[in-house]
Parts: C-alpha cells; structure tokens; sequence
C-alpha cells in the first residue's frame, strides 16, 4: 500500500503505485489540456524579487515523459531552461571523485568491482596515497569531493572512511584546500552515519541504482547491497542521524526509465515528507563500458534525446535540487544538460584508485570509461565560452546552511544573493592559482562583466575587495 510517509521501503516506493502512475501517464499522455495545466504549474511565479517554483508531482511529471508532443518537448526545453535560469542563474559547480578503495564484497554484476570480478586490480589508497592524490587534486584546482569506496567491512571499515576524511581536509598545500567532502559509500547503520556527520561530510550521497525491487535483487545477487530495503531506506537513517543533505540517483540503463523515474520523484516526496526536506541533489549517470562490463547487456538504454528530457524533466519536478553529471558523458551531451537544468559536474575525474598521481589515466582500477577527459583548466574556459560561470563553491555547509535552512533561502531565491558572489569569488582563486594564461584571460572578464550583475549595492562593494584581497594573495572569502 502506498505512503510516501512511511518508513518502509515498499510502501514509499510502492511498485504498485508506480505502475498506477505509469498506466495514468500513458492513458494521458495526449491529453493536451491536462499537460497544459501540469506545465503551468510547474512554471515559474514572481512577486516582486522573488521567484517561486511549485514543482511536480510524481505522477504529473510522469504524464511529461509519456508525451511523445515535439511541441511539448519544446515546451518542457523551454521552462526546464527559465527555472535553471531562475535559481541557478548561469553558474555551475565543479567537484571530482576521489576513488578510495576498490575493495568490494558485492556483487553488482554492472560494476567491474564485484567481488566475482577476479582480475581487476584490487587496491585501496593508505594516508600517504590519500595525501598525495588530494596534492594533485588541489594542485589542478578542486575545492570540492566526492569520495567513492567499494563496501568491504574488513577492507573499507568506516574507520578507514573517517580516518581518509580527516586526512583530506587536513592538507593545505600551496594555497590549496579541499573545503567540502562529499561521501558515496554503501548503505550504512545510523551509528555511522553519525559518525560520517560528525566528521564534516557534506552531502551523503548513495545511487538507489534500480528502484525496481526485483530487477535490484537479480542486479544485486549477493553481499549486503542484495538487501533492496536496506539500501533504499539508507536516506532516512542518514537523516536520522543528522545529515541535512543527502543525494539520491539511479543508473540509467538498468530498467525502464519511466519506472526508475517516476520512483525517483516518489523518493524525493518521501524525504520531503518525513524530514521536511527533500534531496539536496540527484544524480543521473547512464551505464557505461568498462572492465568486465558491456553496456549493451542491459537492454534499457536510453537515447541522448530521452536522457535530455529526463534532465529536463527532473529540472521541473524538483526546481531546487541540484542536478549533477559526470565525465561519463561526453562533452556534446554535457553541453546540451547544461542547459537545460544541470547545476554540477565533476572535472578532469580519474575513476580509479590512485589515478591523480599518475601520469596517464590508468585504467587497470577503472570503475568506468570516462568520455570527457579534458583537464580542469579545460574544462572551467569550456564553460565560460558556453557561457557559464564555473564555481569552486563550498560556502553553504561551511556556513551551516544546511537542509531546510538551505531549502528555504533557496525557496525564496535568497541564495542566489550568495552563491553569485561566491562563483566569483572561487573562481578568482582558480585563476591567481591554477589557470593558463588563455583561461585566466577570459575569467577575468567574466568577473568583471558579471560583478555588474549583484544587485546589491553593499555586497557588489564587499565583493570587489574580496577580489582584490585574493589577488594580494589572501584566500577563502565567502558570502
Ligand atoms: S557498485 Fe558499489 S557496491 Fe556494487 S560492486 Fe561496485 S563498488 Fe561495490
Ligand atoms: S552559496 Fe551555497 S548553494 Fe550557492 S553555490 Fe555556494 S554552496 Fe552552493
């Protein structure tokens, strides 16, 4: 029976429901007035300064995607553009993953780390790697990431986790910090995540993978992850134990995408639900090829145009949570997203164990194939020149905003007074610090063109000595 408030995973995810939703969707899916009514809705209000986006619900955004319209699509496009424009303005966040441990005792059979897989590079970082390889990541640039470890109790003890976090935000070299950790690590007890808390993570992220309960169990065969409601029901002890901003995500090419995506707004309610406060960001990866992986196995594919609308349509669904894609996709396609909702994308990632430090990007303890693998420097003036403002922010967790204290200056726009200054401000930073000459060039006059762009009288002043100060050499300002 379906309840977005209870606690267990079959009843805020109830199958039933989404198969309700999806017989809904396609027995509405040209039902013109209806789909007109749903994309008013979702439409951005203003009144006065203050924009306010209602969202959707999971069964109206579903009737979105079955609407095969080319004139709703292009109306989707559009409003998935004005509510990106809205809250998040022309910037976007970078981060990278920072790959821990290989070591896994799952069987994930779409991941080259399960433990069937006996010829794949075994390999976890020890402090020193963990050092060396946040030298190289601070030295490109990065002020923010995500940490990424196979589950393995013996191997990749939380211990091992926390011990690797403080590590990492203990380095300072040059004028280098790493001023947010996110965590990507298996479903956990509430003790731990406690645990992860207190150590000053940022967002909890765990990709649900498949919402489809059966599908999860035969993906899933053995080790602890086989345990659909466990790993589903991850979020609600996270927050249990005081972690305001946890991201959800699913594996596009698993199961069909209109289930996973119709679960995945289902989710999103029920943390909005229970907690008040619904995901801080989801994720959307599209399986890829790597070690003892084919792609072409798993006959639910989704095409780029399907992958866009989803983008969109999740931009619309749920107008202030962030959307992030990695460098599994490839630059045209990352363009295209970027558009129409994408709020972070990681850069210049190495997917494998103690891949910073090499020269070449190793592939022996990939866990997948990266299509864009352009550096940071490249990456940052691609996005100027798309017009852009690539952002190192790290501000709102270092200020406790945090959860619904972060949901609601989103709600009433009052972010943007701070996350507009802060792109600037972190990007000056990339370039005093990290930036060729020919990138450097073209931020500055980004920043110059854009600080006319704070409203604020007092915070445009405030911004402009900032700025200054960090070419004297002084560092991490924040608003
Ligand atoms: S997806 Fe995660 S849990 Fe599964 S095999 Fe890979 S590293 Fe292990
Ligand atoms: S101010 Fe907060 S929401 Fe804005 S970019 Fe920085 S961390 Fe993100």
């Amino acid at each position: 029976m379906y309840n977005k408030k209870s606690l267990k995973a079959e009843e805020f995810i109830s199958h039933e429901e989404v198969l309700r939703t999806l017989a809904y969707a396609e027995k509405n899916k040209n039902n013109i007035e209806l789909i007109e009514k749903i994309l008013k809705k979702a439409s951005p209000t203003r009144n006065g300064k203050q924009v306010h986006c209602e969202g959707l619900t999971h069964e109206e955004a579903s009737i979105l995607l079955a609407c095969d319209d080319k004139t709703v699509l292009d109306k989707i496009y559009k409003l998935a553009e004005e509510i990106k424009e809205a809250f998040y303005g022309d910037r976007i966040v970078i981060f990278a993953p920072l790959y821990l441990s290989n070591y896994c005792v799952n069987g994930c059979i779409y991941c080259p780390y399960h433990n069937q897989n006996k010829h794949i590079l075994r390999k976890k970082l020890t402090q020193e790697e963990v050092k060396a390889e946040v030298i190289a990541l601070q030295d490109m640039g990065h002020k923010r990431l995500a940490i990424e470890s196979g589950e393995d109790p013996i191997n990749n003890p939380i211990e091992y986790i926390l011990e690797c976090i403080k590590t990492i935000y203990s380095i300072k070299h040059k004028n280098g910090a790493i001023r947010r950790v996110n965590v990507n690590i298996a479903a956990t007890t509430v003790e731990n995540y406690r645990l992860l808390k207190e150590a000053g993570i940022g967002t909890y992220i765990l990709f649900q993978e498949t919402y489809h309960k059966e599908s999860y169990e035969k993906l899933h065969p053995t080790g602890p992850k086989h345990n659909y409601a466990y790993h589903t029901e991850a979020m609600d002890r996270a927050m249990e134990a005081g972690i305001d901003d946890v991201g959800l995500g699913v594996l596009f090419g698993l199961e069909r995408y209109k289930y996973e995506f119709a679960a995945l707004l289902m989710h999103a309610e029920h943390l909005e639900a229970v907690h008040g406060v619904g995901p801080h960001t989801i994720s959307v990866p599209r399986i890829k090829k790597a070690d003892d992986i084919d792609p072409n196995v798993f006959d639910n594919g989704i095409d780029d145009e399907t992958f866009a609308k989803i983008v969109a349509l999740t931009r619309i669904a749920v107008p202030y949570t962030g959307i992030i894609i990695s460098t599994r996709e490839s630059q045209s396609v990352r363009e295209k997203l970027l558009k129409l909702g994408v709020s972070q994308v990681s850069g210049a990632s190495r997917t494998s164990v103690g891949g910073y430090t090499e020269e070449e990007r190793p592939t022996e303890t990939e866990q997948f194939d990266v299509s864009d693998q352009r550096t940071l420097d490249e990456v940052v003036r691609w996005l100027i020149e798309q017009g852009h403002i690539p952002s190192f922010c790290t501000a709102c967790y270092r200020e406790g905003r945090t959860g619904d204290r972060f949901m609601s200056l989103c709600k009433t726009g009052q972010i943007q007074n701070c996350c507009h200054p802060n792109a600037l401000i972190t990007l000056k930073e990339f370039l005093e610090d990290y930036a060729t000459d020919e990138t450097k060039k073209i931020g500055e006059k980004l920043i110059e063109k854009e600080i006319n762009n704070v409203p604020n009288e007092n915070v445009r002043e405030i911004l402009r000595n900032n700025l200054k100060q960090i070419e004297k050499g002084n560092r991490d300002f924040r608003f």
